[in-house]
């Protein structure tokens, strides 16, 4: 029979990495909170209609990368592509925003997308993700920002790039819209056939184009700063003086878009100089309108998701550390099988006291238990003599030295020396 493998797209994370992959999430778990952000637990999967209400039925994600499936009870289903509309749609459910209230929020777990996979995109993947809701001014579109920034300062990234960008709001987008349509119509010819379909729905989305003419023709496009309002044009000046108030440095670039109606004033992006093409580590911006799009009212909002998989590919590449290899202190070795069960009862004792302890359950040989001790500080060995003396021998791994210990001693024994 043929074995089973996980399906395309997706992979394993095995012991050997899943430790730096707590680092990580740890690292992020505590600059949230030292940011005021508290975590919130989503389903993982939501009504279909959150997505292609709250993403977008113009985007990628939308259009070609969803996992949608019917349930028994007869509803459309889909495996959560992003987490935005998810915490949009809890805070409005549980009126997490109501009378002026504000909520930051993060959280974490993997999303779906049907993508071609190649390194750093895979269809299962997973998503560090803050969201500040309720607060419509610049302040909080710097916490946000400065809060990604500072999480990749905590995990030693280096060689970052800060992309920032305004698009405007619904006052001033319609009328920059119409000026990028005249634009990219006599441009028309130069264009990909994908691009030639975004024109009449969603024409900004053009500017973000991958593919090198398209980008050309998206390089001599009309400024969109030229078209801002009077309130989208201060909110970017404020948000560029708090990230330059607190001395970091970015780029700006006009052709960074979250194409979107509800998408809002501030998009960015951090992007990695070491990933390749796939070289996005965590975007972001401001939605104002996603909370009426799906139902909500008015509740502004501003946020970042980054890629954790990716972020692991840079660590990886940068030689990043992750904090401390696991390891385990202490192993305890039966000498022979009349003295499994006393090792079992101290390794029990010793992990009680939260000392991290390891034994032999595969009845193996002294041998080869001193041989899985030997990573560990200290072994303590239970044979027949220890047992008839009430003692134990600690060896310490590190010198050699061995001694023996009073059997009552011994956790005591081991505090001492691993503190
Ligand atoms: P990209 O342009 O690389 O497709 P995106 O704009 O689709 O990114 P967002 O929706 O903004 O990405 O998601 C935020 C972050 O999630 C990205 O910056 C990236 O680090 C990560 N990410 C997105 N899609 C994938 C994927 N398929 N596999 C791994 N990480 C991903
Ligand atoms: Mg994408």
């Amino acid at each position: 029979m043929t074995s089973i493998t996980a399906p395309r797209g997706t992979r394993d994370i095995l012991p050997g990495e899943s430790w730096k992959w707590e680092y990580i999430i740890n690292t992020a778990s505590q600059t949230m909170k030292d940011f005021g952000f508290s975590e919130i637990h989503l389903p993982i999967f939501e009504h279909t209609e959150l997505f292609s209400r709250g993403v977008g039925e113009t985007t990628d994600i939308v259009e070609k990368e969803m996992y949608t499936f019917t349930d028994m009870g007869g509803r459309s289903i889909t495996l959560r592509p992003e987490a935005t509309a998810g915490v949009m749609r809890a805070a409005i459910e549980n009126k997490l925003c109501v009378q002026g209230a504000s909520a930051k929020l993060w959280n974490w777990g993997p999303m779906f997308r049907y993508e071609r996979p190649q390194k750093g995109r895979y269809r299962q993947f997973y998503q560090i993700d803050a969201e500040c809701l309720g607060i419509a001014g610049p302040y909080a579109d710097v916490e946000v920002i400065s809060l990604s920034i500072e999480l990749f300062r905590r995990l030693g990234l280096k060689n970052l790039e800060v992309v920032i960008n305004s698009v405007g709001c619904e006052k001033c987008r319609p009328v920059y819209r119409e000026k990028l349509l005249k634009y990219f119509e006599a441009h028309k010819d130069e264009l990909c056939e994908t691009c030639l379909a975004r024109m009449g729905r969603n024409p900004l989305r053009i500017l973000d184009c991958k593919k090198e003419s398209c980008g050309h023709v998206a390089d001599g496009a009309p400024d969109i700063y030229d078209s801002l309002c009077d309130e989208c044009r201060e909110h970017f000046a404020e948000v560029r003086a708090g990230l330059e108030r607190l001395g970091f440095t970015y780029t700006l670039n006009k052709r960074l878009v979250r194409g979107l109606d509800y998408y809002t004033k501030t998009a960015y992006e951090i992007l990695s100089g070491d990933l390749g093409a796939q070289n996005a580590v965590a975007g972001g911006g401001r939605y104002d309108n996603l909370a009426s799009a799906i139902g909500g009212g008015k509740i502004p909002g501003v946020g970042f998701a980054c890629g954790v998989d990716r972020v692991m590919l840079v660590m990886e590449e940068q030689g990043c550390t992750f904090g401390k290899v696991p390891e385990i202190s202490v192993y305890v070795a039966a000498l022979d099988d009349n003295s499994r069960g006393v090792a079992q009862i101290l390794t029990h004792e010793l992990r009680m006291n939260n000392i991290t302890a390891g034994f032999d359950t595969a009845g193996k040989s002294f041998k080869s238990q001193m041989k899985n001790a030997s990573a560990c500080k200290f072994a303590c060995i239970i044979g027949p003599d220890e047992i008839a003396n009430n003692v134990v021998a600690v060896k310490n791994l590190g010198d050699g030295s061995q001694v023996n210990v009073e059997r009552s001693e011994v956790v005591k024994y081991i505090q001492g020396k691993i503190q």
